[in-house]
């Protein structure tokens, strides 16, 4: 690609090879628009014709940088997360970042995949809780589904009224929904389409998406940062839909006997070490309806994964040769075992158990949530 070709919209430089990263275009519509002298990128392409966002990726640093600019701008935080895969959605030291004077609504997205009888008010006592374990005291908490919300009306008039006056900066991690619902945004304003503007941060490679709203202000959607250890980077595209459900998952519990193993698909192992005195032990499992869970004896758990990996035990992670890490717990309380980004397990207090999961993905206890 020659030197110096920029996007109008956005600012990027243009290049044809890299589909996620900034400033993308397809080298026929490149040459396309070279002739009409009106060079966007196709995600400004997107947006500017269609309404929509691209997601695209930013490293960690620049994530940083970025939201360090949010810190010297006085602004509501919408802060994005998914129910669903919560510790791979949070954002580690936020509060530094955006300013510790700069009020963070929370908006939990993807509450469709938890089971409907499932309080509201006591999602969000539980969020509540697992962020303050990490100095976050949001202004407010919101339940949606980007896909389908029902409350956006409710969410824009809360936003509004939070903001009191000042822009509004909406963050997440990759996959929590975030594009979803700034499209649902733009689309829920008629007429915006063309006031939709872009804005650059200096010193970051990607731009903003700015949405005007009524008193000069923005609503601006920063990049989603790119969390290295979700399960969504360990699998192929094909099996993304086994860590990106669309549907409400449904529980499946198991009364299992002392080492007894059950796989996840290829993904993920669970031994049961002990059990609660010498009665069966409970244990539900919340994972994506169409991954299989094979109930083994533990003995021969490791052969029977050599052998019936990706075969019966499908889908595997992607990198060839992954092993299966066992990390080992010991549950005071009825707790999860998450394994980030893939699904949990609830189980009772007193309990032994080992999590296997691919190398650098998270796996650990936390406050039961269901
Ligand atoms: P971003 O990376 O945060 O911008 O996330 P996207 O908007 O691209 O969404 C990531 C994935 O989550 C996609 O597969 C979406 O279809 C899915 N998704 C987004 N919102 C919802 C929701 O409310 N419910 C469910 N079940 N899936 C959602």
């Amino acid at each position: 690609l020659e030197e110096g070709l920029y996007c109008i919209g956005c600012g990027a430089k243009m290049q044809t090879t890299d589909k996620e990263e900034a400033g993308y275009l397809p080298m026929s519509a490149l040459q396309k628009q070279l002739e009409s002298e009106q060079l966007l990128c196709q995600r400004c392409f997107r947006l500017r014709h269609y309404n929509e966002i691209q997601p695209v990726s930013l490293t960690d640093d620049d994530f940083i940088r970025l939201l360090y600019q949010v810190s010297e701008d006085r602004a509501l935080i919408v802060y994005v997360l998914d129910l669903f895969d919560f510790s791979g959605s949070t954002i580690p030291g936020l509060p530094r970042f955006v300013g510790a004077d700069n009020p963070i609504f929370v908006v939990g997205n993807k509450v469709d995949l938890l089971p409907k009888s499932l309080k509201a008010n006591k999602i969000k006592d539980w969020v509540r809780g697992q962020l303050k374990e990490q100095g976050i005291k949001p202004v407010d908490v919101a339940l949606t589904s980007a896909a389908h919300p029902a409350n956006l009306d409710a969410i824009l008039a809360s936003i509004d009224e939070l903001r009191a006056g000042r822009d509004v900066y909406v963050v997440g991690t990759t996959n929590v929904g975030k594009s979803t619902l700034i499209n649902q945004i733009i689309k829920s304003k008629t007429g915006v389409q063309e006031l939709i503007t872009t804005s650059r941060f200096p010193g970051t490679t990607l731009d903003q998406i700015a949405i005007p709203l009524d008193d000069g202000r923005s609503l601006i959607d920063t990049p989603g940062i790119i969390k290295a250890y979700q399960y969504a980077h360990q699998v192929a595209d094909k099996d993304l839909k086994y860590v990106l459900p669309k549907n409400e998952i449904k529980a499946r519990t198991y009364q299992l006997n002392p080492e007894q193993t059950i796989f996840i698909g290829g993904l993920a192992r669970f031994d049961l070490l002990t059990g609660v005195s010498d009665q069966k032990t409970s244990a539900t499992f919340y994972f994506e309806n169409n991954l299989n869970l094979h109930r083994t004896k533990m003995v021969g758990a490791d052969d029977f994964y050599e052998k019936h990996h990706g075969g019966l035990l499908a889908p595997v992670p992607k990198k060839e040769g992954a092993k299966l890490i066992g990390h080992e717990f010991k549950t005071k309380t009825t707790a999860d075992l998450v394994f980030a980004g893939l699904g949990f397990i609830t189980l009772p207090a007193g309990v032994t158990v080992k999590g296997y999961a691919p190398e650098g993905v998270a796996v650990f206890l936390r406050k039961a949530m269901i």
